[in-house]
């Protein structure tokens, strides 16, 4: 795909804010899971935390395609803090798809003096099954009343405000299910278990609880039993720029690993000599090109709206998680014993590349979305 001057600028951009910024300080992060504000509020300036904030209310709006390219450079520095604004535009997108005015300023006001969001739909007993989402939500005059406990949520701890699914009907099933905006200061509102990850340690994970937490009427996103399908459409476009992220960690993995190869020498030559060691660079170099051109074709066609969008978006978030558990393997494969340390990078992107494989649908869900799609468009005669 080629680009245009504008795209190549940003990506410029974000690959100097990954270097100066996130790369020098990703090794401390994953220690101490702490986010730096100062670098934070960086990312903030330059209208990085949220991509998809439309100009209007002082975001960079930017299509599909660029943010794919930015997400890939944020996430190369490192993937926590490129999850953590991940997560701001995930709880921003069901209003950018489905909201109002008022809804949309809501976000863009925190978004911009830095705060965070969160999308909020897996629960203790639904998490591939988002159709089974147990929170409660029940019309009282003018206000909802929501009850029920959200887990394992990015930006839980840090957020201003969190999309939520609930049901509004529980005998219509996804058809009863209703998205609302919930404001983090409102009463009843608390986080619980803290999660202790296995990478992406400087995003934060943990329960959202709520208990008889009243909102406004006005914070339901669209209309009652519209919320599964918004859930659906948040993901679809969620996915991509997952499978671009995704694309970074294995190009830093990669880059560390053909660098390594170069000066470090056994049997009296470079190990980038030995055949064996280029095969496992080109393999590395071979399903992690074909799986950005994949994140770009899907960028693409989310961007013009084709009809093969939702399969695309599944097969490059399915793909990129697979190939960069095997680019991330080869690296420490390459680096030796060095590679298993925590004196270098490798074992940490390995860590941080699992969890691709998990959020925003499993891979197993997304070969069912795939299958689905593909079986939709070969009936049987
Ligand atoms: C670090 C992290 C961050 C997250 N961030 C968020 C967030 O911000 N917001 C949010 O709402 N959620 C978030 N999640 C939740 C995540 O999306 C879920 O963990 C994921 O969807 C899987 O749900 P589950 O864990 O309940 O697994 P389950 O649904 O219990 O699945 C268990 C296993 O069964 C398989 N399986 C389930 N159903 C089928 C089927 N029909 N066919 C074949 N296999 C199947 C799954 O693929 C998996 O291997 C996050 C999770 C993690 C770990």
């Amino acid at each position: 795909m080629r680009f245009t001057e504008d795209q190549l600028s940003l990506q410029q951009m974000a690959r100097e804010f990954a270097e100066k910024e996130l790369m020098p300080r990703a090794a401390e992060m994953d220690i101490d899971g702490e986010l730096p504000m100062d670098v934070y509020q960086k990312a903030v300036d330059m209208s990085l935390t949220c991509l998809d904030l439309p100009e209007e209310y002082g975001g960079a709006g930017l299509d599909m395609v660029t943010t794919c390219l930015i997400r890939e450079e944020i996430s190369r520095g490192d993937s926590g803090f490129s999850i953590t604004i991940g997560s701001n535009s995930l709880g921003f997108k069901p209003v950018g798809i489905a909201g109002n005015e008022e809804q949309k300023q809501h976000f863009a006001d925190i978004i911009t003096r830095g705060g965070f969001c969160a999308f909020a739909i897996t629960e203790p007993g639904s998490g591939s099954d988002a159709a089974s989402t147990a929170t409660t939500a029940v019309k009282v005059g003018d206000e909802y009343i929501i009850n029920g406990r959200k887990c394992f949520i990015t930006n839980a701890e840090r957020a201003d405000v969190y999309t939520v699914l609930a049901t509004t009907d529980k005998t219509k099933g996804a058809r009863g299910l209703s998205m609302f905006i919930v404001d983090r200061d409102t009463p009843g509102v608390s986080t619980g278990k803290h999660e202790d990850k296995m990478g992406i340690r400087v995003s934060n994970t943990a329960d959202v609880i709520f208990e008889d937490v009243h909102i406004p009427a006005k914070n339901l996103i669209g209309q009652e039993g519209k919320g599964f399908k918004i859930a659906m459409q948040t993901l679809e476009k969620g996915r991509v720029i997952t499978g671009a992220a995704a694309v970074g960690i294995g190009r830093a993995a990669l880059e560390y690993a053909t660098k390594y190869a170069q000066v470090r020498k056994t049997m009296g030559k470079p190990i980038c000599e030995h055949g064996q060691i280029q095969a496992l660079i080109a393999d590395m170099g071979i399903e992690l090109e074909a799986a950005r051109q994949l994140v770009l074709a899907a960028a693409d066609a989310i961007d013009h709206n084709d009809p093969n969008k939702g399969k695309l978006s599944a097969m490059s978030k399915c793909f990129a998680a697979e190939v960069i558990e095997r680019v991330c393997s080869h690296a420490i494969q390459i680096l030796g014993g060095y590679g298993y340390m925590r004196d270098y990078p490798v074992e940490k992107l390995y860590r941080d590349a699992r969890i691709y494989q998990i959020f925003e649908g499993t891979n197993q869900i997304q070969r069912l979305v795939i299958a689905r799609h593909m079986l939709q468009e070969n009936p049987a005669d």
